[in-house]
Parts: C-alpha cells; structure tokens; sequence
C-alpha cells in the first residue's frame, strides 16, 4: 500500500510553477529537493571546476535559464554540502526526540481523537431514510428525482468524511515509522543513507542561508549550512 501511494505521489508530482516533472528514481533527491526561491525541483547536475569534477545540485529553472524564462537567484548546493544537511536534520531529530515525539503524537492523535465515524453513522442513517422514501415513492409510481439527488450528495459527504480519516490514519503511520527509527537508533547518524532518506525525508527546501527538511511524519526542522 505505501509503494503505491508513493507511485501515485510521484506520478502527480507537481513543482511550485505547475510544471510536470518525470521522476528520476536513480537518487533518494531527485524530486524531494526544492527552490525556496522559484519553488522549482533541484537537479543533480556535474560541475567541471580546474580542481576536478564536483556534483551539485541546482535550481532546474536556473539550470535551463534560457527555456525556462526564469532568472532565479537560487544558490548552487554541493551534493556533499546536501548529504551533510540531511545528516544533521535526522541528528536533530533524534537529539530532540522527548521534545518533539511527544508533541508530534499529541497534535496527530488530537486529529485521531475526533474521528469522522460518528458523522459517518448519521449520514449512514439519513441514507437509509431517503432509500426508504425513495422506494415508497418508485412504488407509487412518483417522480424521485430530488430524493435520488440528496442520496447523491450523501454518498458523496459519506467519500469526503472516510476519505478525511484515511489521511489521519496515514499521518500517525508515517509519525510510528519515525519513532520506530529512533528507537532503534544508539546513537547520531554518521553518514548519508539513501535508504534513510526514502523511508524519513519528505522534502528538502533551500533557501539563501538555510534549509528546510520536512519529515514523512510532518516534523519540520531547519538546518543552517
Ligand atoms: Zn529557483
């Protein structure tokens, strides 16, 4: 179920400019790391500098500055100065984690605590009302139309409501994942992970002078590089 919500997230993967972009599934980056200036998606790239190749990554409207139209001021990253921010932000995490965790589970599970099932139940019972009526009035031979209207847009709150709950119960997975992993953890993080970065990592937002690193749970933390 998470591969195919993560398929579905990456097939509808939109950049702040409203552009498509086709996934590039090689690195745990590609597609994750953001313009905090032009909201455009970072693009793993080759530098050729007289001290030798280096990898960076870079703003894609800035990259392709002639197609793109786009004059963005975004600063170019090293892809060891980005390995090393989602280093600390997972360092950070876990060195607050008494802090966080429990705030985190306490706001997710105030969303939890005031589930949509009872509205369910109500809506389930004006359901079963109009079916009734709508019956009563297919027998008599009267017109129905606007009973079988109302049960429509029943049926459609009744999607809305289950819909709501699902992504609750989605957030608070992906909050229990996060937990798991730091309990498993003895100590800091010491290297860059990919796999880490797939499980945890959200979103990586660079800005001028910092970044932003959005956790899968929802944790936000900013890191100064
Ligand atoms: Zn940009």
């Amino acid at each position: 179920m998470q591969v195919q919500e993560e398929i579905v997230r990456r097939a509808h993967l939109q950049t702040g400019t409203g552009k498509r972009r086709v996934y590039s599934g090689k690195y745990a980056l590609s597609s994750i790391v953001f313009c905090g200036h032009c909201g455009d998606v970072f693009q793993r790239t080759h530098w050729n500098l007289p001290s030798g190749k280096t990898i960076v990554w870079r703003c894609v409207s800035r990259l392709h500055k002639k197609t793109s139209g786009i004059d963005c001021p975004a600063r170019t990253v090293t892809e060891a100065d980005l390995h090393k921010v989602v280093v600390a932000a997972v360092n950070q995490a876990l060195d607050e984690r008494d802090t966080f965790l429990p705030a985190l589970k306490e706001s997710v599970g105030r969303a939890l605590s005031s589930p949509n099932s009872g509205l369910v139940a109500e809506v389930d019972a004006k359901l079963e009302k109009l079916q009734k009526e709508l019956l009563k009035k297919a027998n008599a031979k009267q017109a129905f139309d606007s009973i079988a209207d109302q049960i429509e847009d029943l049926r459609e709150e009744k999607r809305q409501l289950l819909l709501e709950d699902a992504t609750n119960e989605g957030v608070m997975q992906k909050v229990r994942e996060l937990e798991e992993f730091i309990d498993s953890q003895g100590g800091p993080v010491t290297g860059y992970d990919e796999a880490l970065v797939r499980r945890l990592i959200e979103k990586v937002t660079v800005y001028d002078d910092h970044f932003t690193v959005e956790f899968k749970s929802g944790l936000e933390t900013d890191v100064m590089i």
